[in-house]
């Protein structure tokens, strides 16, 4: 269903009318292509505080020229030597002056400590969480598609696949987000251009919508990619796998031998594994009956946790791998009629955090999880008119996501020199009011 009024605000009486009437101004997000792939401008590094990061380097890969010329198109501030209320005075100092400059669809990215590392150092922890409200409310005010996030990191290499991430077109639909990243970095040498070459990636509900776009873009990235859905969807899921020469699967994850009929599929393992496949079934808890609740707890948190302790315990995910579960801002700030869902999708982040520490020790394996908030997919199309509208402007980009902006964030988890990423729920929500 097509965002009319973001359309209607690109025009120069649309543009006229809103202001007057003082309404949302979205921007048109830009995002990733062939012919566009990268942020246009440069890139400007500041630090707040005494750093001992190393950060130059990874820059200067990030394709940006780094210099310090006027509008830049991303800002990275470094704060993770800030300790006290004097040094965060110098987060004011360094981005006063230049955020109004920021270009149209620009990216403002703020480093920071993790919290554990400032664990008996009171003022400095007073000052790193001030970060967080910082950060956030820069989000919400910034405006022109422009985006803020944080990083908390320890060693700039090892957060090499996240800056480049949050500093591109593809984290479009990201605002307003706390990334945490730990300190080991990749192995060997990264192919950047086609991370997932020679890797097998497996996207369950893959058949349409957010999980199509995911396959999509692990398959551009190089992955051989399986396509599994329900065998009502068959016929989709193989349009689907042949355009991006991968492989279909016919079958319902809340099968009780879902794993083991995944791994006999591909006995030679699986590198990313995508948990996409969800339903709704709304109701209020008064009028909900025990099938709505049991089928979207089964699809949704049941199947998820079943398939991955099957294949963990088989051996089936390849050490170096890579899962990432699909959960949703219902289920980080609940939403009326969605108690099933949103038990169902906090369950997944509870899921993730648990098991990430433990998957990547004894299986080289991290797990995170992404939250999209609305999302223009068939899912919202069947939303009332009224709802979705309201679900669409609700977020400081004032539009909806598109699937393609889970796609890329499940990328990034993916990408093989992301290891340092385990354990974390990316909201990809434009950042959504809700739970915000
Ligand atoms: P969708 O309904 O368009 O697609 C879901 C796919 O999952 C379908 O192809 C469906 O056949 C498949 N599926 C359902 N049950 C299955 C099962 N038992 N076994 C195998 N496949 C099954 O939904 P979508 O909007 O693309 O959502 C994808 C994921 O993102 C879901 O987990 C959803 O909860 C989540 N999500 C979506 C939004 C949004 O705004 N669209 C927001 C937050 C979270």
């Amino acid at each position: 269903m097509a965002d009319r009024y973001l359309s209607f605000t690109a025009t120069a009486p649309g543009r006229f009318l809103t202001r007057r009437l003082g309404l949302p101004q979205p921007a048109a997000l830009r995002r990733w292509s062939p012919e566009h792939p990268s942020l246009t401008g440069s890139l400007l590094h500041l630090t707040a505080g005494t750093t001992a990061l190393d950060l130059a380097p990874v820059l200067a890969r990030t394709g940006l020229p780094v210099d310090g010329s006027a509008d830049p198109a991303a800002v990275v501030l470094d704060a993770t030597g800030v300790r006290d209320v004097d040094t965060l005075a110098e987060v004011h100092a360094a981005l006063h002056p230049v955020v109004r400059s920021v270009a149209t669809s620009g990216r403002v990215v703020v480093l920071g400590s993790p919290l554990d590392a400032a664990a008996d150092d009171h003022h400095r922890a007073a000052v790193q969480q001030a970060l967080e409200g910082f950060v956030r409310s820069l989000g919400k005010e910034i405006g022109r598609g422009r985006t803020v996030n944080l990083v908390r990191l320890t060693d700039a290499s090892a957060a090499e696949s996240t800056l480049r991430f949050l500093l591109s077109l593809r984290s479009a639909y990201i605002s307003g987000q706390v990334i945490g990243v730990g300190a080991e970095g990749p192995e060997g040498t990264v192919d950047w251009a086609l991370p997932l070459a020679g890797r097998t990636a497996l996207v369950t509900g893959g058949a349409r919508g957010i999980g199509e776009a995911v396959a999509e873009t692990l398959a551009r990235d190089g992955a051989h990619v399986v396509v599994l859905d329900i065998p009502q969807a068959e016929a989709d899921a193989r349009r689907v796998a042949e355009r991006l020469c991968g492989s279909a699967l016919a079958l319902d994850i809340t099968a009780a031998d879902a794993g083991d009929r995944i791994a006999a599929e591909l006995p030679d393992g699986i590198d990313v594994l995508i948990h996409n496949a969800g339903i709704t079934r709304d109701r209020r808890l008064v009028n909900m009956p025990a099938d709505r609740w049991g089928s979207v707890l089964d699809v949704n948190l049941a199947s998820v946790l079943r398939t991955t302790d099957a294949l963990l315990a088989k051996g089936a995910l390849r050490t170096g791998g890579r899962i990432v579960a699909t959960a949703s801002i219902a289920g980080l700030a609940g939403n009326a009629g969605q108690t099933n869902y949103g038990a169902s999708k906090a369950g997944v982040a509870g899921l993730v955090r648990s098991l990430a520490p433990r998957a990547l020790a004894e299986h080289g394996v991290t797990v995170n999880a992404v939250a999209p908030g609305f999302i223009e997919t068939k899912m919202t199309a069947a939303v009332p008119l009224f709802i979705r509208e309201a679900g669409r402007r609700m977020n400081s980009l004032a539009q909806g996501g598109l699937p393609v902006d889970v796609a890329e964030t499940t990328a990034w988890l993916a990408h093989p020199a992301s290891g340092a990423v385990n354990g974390q729920v990316v909201r990809v929500c434009g950042q959504s009011l809700l739970g915000a």
